[in-house]
């Protein structure tokens, strides 16, 4: 049977460098929406989250994490500031935030610096699509690179948003919506 419940990924692994933009106000809603930053994850992505940044490190990066599992609530109020676009999930339906089973993440070298994307995280516009060919080499390769690391651990790029990635097996029709406890 599968395991459907949520876990926070730092019991898993403290590798990863947590930079949970939503916790901050420096986001497109210019609103701290989380009270303390944390990654939660269904427990089947976060483990497979882990492994590909196991890869990682033995290539001299390591994964930073900018949102995982969103409630609902929250995905309203992003709704209501950037409704009817490709950017932001319709809370009816909800997001692969919402079911645990997304993230937002990018690459950091050995010394903590972000690797070189092209754009900003929650940049809304062609230049963060995986299709907009027109940026350095070494930004191509950096998408490449992480696009291709996580492809081999089951998680799915979409096309506008080159640090959203969704953990393919996990298909839940259920949206959650609780908050994590904050010290
Ligand atoms: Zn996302």
């Amino acid at each position: 049977m599968k395991d459907t419940s949520f876990v926070n990924i730092q019991t898993l692994s403290t590798d990863f460098v947590l930079d949970l933009k939503y916790a901050t106000t420096d986001n497109f809603l210019h609103q701290k929406v989380y009270d303390c930053p944390e990654c939660f994850l269904r427990i089947s992505t976060a483990k497979a989250l882990v492994k590909a940044n196991q890869e990682l490190i033995k290539k001299g990066f390591r994964i930073k994490l900018y949102d995982c599992y969103r409630p609902l609530d929250v995905q309203k109020k992003m709704w209501k500031i950037l409704p009817g676009t490709n950017y932001v999930a319709n809370p009816k339906k909800g997001s692969k935030h919402n079911r645990g089973a997304a993230v937002d993440l990018t690459l950091v070298d050995l010394f903590g610096n972000e690797l070189d994307m092209g754009t900003k995280f929650d940049f809304f516009g062609p230049e963060a699509h995986h299709t907009y060919t027109k940026h350095s080499k070494e930004v191509l390769q950096n998408r490449k690179l992480l696009k291709e690391t996580l492809a081999k651990y089951n998680f799915k790029s979409i096309y506008n948003e080159w640090w959203h990635y969704e953990f393919r097996p996990e298909r839940y029709s259920t949206v959650s919506n609780f908050k994590w406890k904050c010290e």
